[in-house]
This record gives C-alpha cells, sequence and structure tokens, in this order.
C-alpha cells in the first residue's frame, strides 16, 4: 500500500520537541496569570459568518486563506483562522460581560490559513493570544503591549522590534482613507496591479504592500497620524508615554496598519531579524467595533497574538531553547518471562509510590535488557533475576554510580531513592 503523507503546510509535533511547547504553555500560562488573565478554549470551527462579519470581506484572510465548508446539515462551517472573532462570539453568547465589566482573556491553540507554505508560515499554525475587554483607555492598550512584552521575555526573546501606530477613530480613519485613497488615484498608473486593486477595496492595506514601486511612491503618502483628531492623538500620546515610563522600547511605523477591518486606535506588531521574510512574531490592537459587528453591544477591547512556531524559530535560531531531558525513574529488566508477574506487582508499587516506571516487553536476554536500561536514560535499573525472584526481593541499581543495593519485596513500599 501507499504511504498517505500528512496535509502540506501542516507539521506533526513529534516527541523530541513537544518540552518545547509545554515550555511556550507554561510559561504563557504563568505570566498570564500574574496579570490576572483566564484562559478560554473556543471550538476549532464556527458557522462562516462570524468571520466574515468581523474580519472583513475584503481582507486576506476571507478571501483567500479560509478553509470553509459546507457541513452535511448544509451549514457553512470554517475552520478558525483567527481567534478574536470567535472569542467574542463566546463572551458575547455566553454573557461573560453580565458579571463582570473587565474582561481578561488568553488562548493558545490551532488555527487554519490556506497560505503557500514556507519557512514560519504554515497552513495549520498555533497562536498564543490575550484580549483585554470592556476598557476604552489607552492603560488598556499599554496593559496589552506590557503583557506581551512580559511573555517575550519569560521565553527568552528581548531582541525585537516593537512598532506602533495609530489608525485613530472611526471619523479620523474615514478622514484619513479619503486623503490616501486620493493620492493614489493620482498616481495609479504607478501602483502595482495588486495595490490598484486593493486602492478601490481596502486602501489601507495598500500601505502593506511589499512591492518596491508601492514602497518608494508610499514615502510621499499622506500619514495617518496626522490625520488624528485631538481624542485619538490624547488617546495615542498617554499609550507612548505609558510605554516610555515604564521603559518599553517602540518605533512609530506610518506604515503599518495590520491585515484585518477590525482595528482602531493602537495597532503593533513584533518583529524579528531572526525570521527572514516572515518577520512578524506577534501583533495586535484595538478592535472597538467588533462587538457590535458580532450581534453584541458596544464595547472596547485591546488584543494581540504571538505565532508560537515564529517564537520557536527565533529561539532555535539564538540558540536559547532549554534543554530538555526527559528520563524515567526506573527501568525494570525481567530476566524470565515466568517472573512477570511477580514484575507487575512491584511495578505498580513504584508507580504508586510516583515513580515513573518502564519495563522491556521484548523478551530480549538479561544482557540486551541491561544494555537497554543503560540506553534509556533511566535513573535506576529495577533488576529481577533468578536470585531475586527465588528470595522474594528486587535489585536497584543505580545506572550513573553502577551501585547496587537489594530490597525486599515487602520493603518496597518504603523505598527512599
Ligand atoms: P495575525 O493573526 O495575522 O495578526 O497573525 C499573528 C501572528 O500569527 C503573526 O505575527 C505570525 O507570527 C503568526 N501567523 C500568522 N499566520 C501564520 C501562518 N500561516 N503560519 C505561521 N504563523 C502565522
Amino acid at each position: 500500500m501507499e504511504k498517505i503523507p500528512g496535509i502540506r503546510g501542516t507539521k506533526d509535533i513529534l516527541p523530541n520537541t513537544i518540552d518545547q511547547w509545554h515550555f511556550l504553555f507554561d510559561n504563557f500560562n504563568k505570566i498570564s496569570n500574574q496579570f490576572g488573565y483566564s484562559e478560554l478554549r473556543t471550538p476549532i470551527f464556527e458557522k462562516t459568518e462570524v468571520f466574515h462579519r468581523s474580519i472583513g470581506e475584503q481582507t486576506d484572510i476571507v478571501n483567500k486563506e479560509m478553509y470553509t465548508f459546507t457541513d452535511k446539515g448544509g451549514e457553512s462551517i470554517t475552520l478558525r483562522p483567527e481567534e478574536t472573532a470567535a472569542l467574542v462570539r463566546s463572551v458575547i453568547q455566553n454573557s461573560l460581560l453580565h458579571e463582570n465589566n473587565i474582561l481578561r482573556l488568553w488562548y493558545f491553540g490551532p488555527y487554519f490559513r490556506y497560505e503557500r507554505p514556507q519557512k514560519g508560515r504554515l497552513r495549520q499554525f498555533h497562536q498564543y493570544g490575550a484580549e483585554l475587554i470592556g476598557s476604552p483607555n489607552p492603560e488598556a492598550d499599554a496593559e496589552s503591549i506590557q503583557l506581551a512584552v512580559a511573555l517575550a521575555k519569560s521565553v527568552g526573546i528581548t531582541d525585537y522590534k516593537l512598532l506602533l501606530n495609530s489608525l485613530g477613530n472611526d471619523a479620523s480613519r474615514q478622514k484619513y482613507r479619503a486623503e490616501l485613497v486620493n493620492y493614489l488615484e493620482q498616481n495609479k498608473n504607478s501602483l502595482s496591479f495588486e495595490s490598484q486593486n486593493r486602492m478601490m477595496t481596502n486602501p489601507l492595506r495598500v500601505l502593506d504592500s511589499k512591492d518596491e514601486g508601492d514602497i518608494e511612491l508610499l514615502k510621499n503618502a499622506p500619514v495617518i497620524l496626522d490625520s488624528l483628531d485631538s481624542d485619538s492623538i490624547t488617546h495615542f500620546n498617554l499609550l507612548t508615554s505609558i510605554l516610555n515610563d515604564v521603559g518599553i522600547g517602540y518605533e512609530i511605523s506610518n506604515q503599518l496598519v495590520r491585515g484585518l477591518d477590525y482595528y482602531s486606535h493602537s495597532v503593533f506588531e513584533f518583529r524579528s531579524t531572526m525570521l527572514g521574510s516572515q518577520d512578524s512574531f506577534g501583533g495586535g490592537g484595538r478592535y472597538d467595533g467588533l462587538f457590535t459587528q458580532l450581534g453584541g453591544k458596544e464595547t472596547p477591547a485591546v488584543g494581540f497574538a504571538f505565532g508560537l512556531e515564529r517564537i520557536l524559530l527565533i529561539l532555535e535560531a539564538a540558540q536559547k531553547l532549554p534543554l530538555f531531558e526527559k528520563n524515567v525513574d526506573f527501568f525494570v529488566v525481567i530476566q524470565n518471562s515466568e517472573y512477570l508477574n511477580f514484575a507487575n506487582k512491584v511495578m505498580q508499587i513504584l508507580r504508586n509510590k510516583g515513580y515513573s516506571v518502564i519495563s522491556e516487553l521484548s523478551r530480549r536476554s538479561f544482557k540486551a535488557q541491561m544494555r537497554d536500561a543503560n540506553k534509556s536514560n533511566a535513573k535506576f535499573a529495577c533488576i529481577i533475576g533468578e536470585s531475586e525472584f527465588n528470595n522474594n526481593k528486587i535489585a536497584v541499581k543505580n545506572l550513573a554510580t553502577s551501585e547496587q543495593k537489594e530490597i525486599p519485596f515487602n520493603e518496597i513500599t518504603n523505598l527512599n531513592l
């Protein structure tokens, strides 16, 4: 029979790397708790409408990248391409804001986008993210960024660029959009084909263009910060002053708009030079309009997501991944299959005491089993040979020092290593 490969752009997380994922999860769990955030898990699929209404019809995600299918009941379902929309759906549905006026939530899990796979870009990838819901104030934006910085630091990432911009409130954004479209229209013939299309559908995204000609042209485009009204400026100034006070470095980037429709006020992105062309390992911003788009009442919110494969790539390139050694306490060597019942009683006692225990299952020779024990990284071999079996005892050999002692069966419960 032919072998069946996994789906392009997906990766198995093998036993030799799973500890890296636990490392990320454990650290992020700890830091999230320090900031008073609770974990929330939503299903991996949602009604397609959740993403259509929130992310925006004219974004790459909705246009080209969603895994959408019709289920057997005829409903259009989508594998989640990001969390924020699904999480907001859940907060509304479960009335989580009835009991609290501020919600602090985090999530960790797989997301799905039909993108062209390359280094740091997968079709199933993982994100950690955090959302701070209920505050319109810039101190909430600052908290979100402070949490992101603390999370990165907790796993050893301190060398990156934090880009920051403000899209302002609705009124400022509309004003800017008109100015930008005006500028782009004047220069339409010099724009790339893709940007000419985007200019009509989602003009702010033209600022994201990677085309060299577009980049040159955009150098003289109107700047969004110049279009902000006084409320939006006050919001942005307080955010930057908090970041200054707590010593978080950032760079203001006029071009940063991020892909999704729902952002307003602050947007930010974390970039690393360790990643090659896919250099963003996280990003977020404020999304005050999203709740109403999903049928909730008007609720301000801000949040961000980290791409976890990219965080691991950075740590690997910087040689900052901790070494994870796995070793069991006991490797049980059983000289003769007639001793199996006795051996299993011994193993049960050891496991009940909390030790980790594995045994040889191939019934190989005593010598081969001892070799396996030495190779297994176990701390001790528990040897059940002929004399041990006949005398109702076990031999415990320290595999590092070769020191060996004998322990009668009824004293195993008192064993203290
Ligand atoms: P976004 O939801 O697009 O703002 O993405 C947030 C972060 O998720 C990015 O900065 C990346 O680190 C990561 N990410 C997004 N798309 C992918 C992908 N296809 N493969 C791997 N990581 C991704």
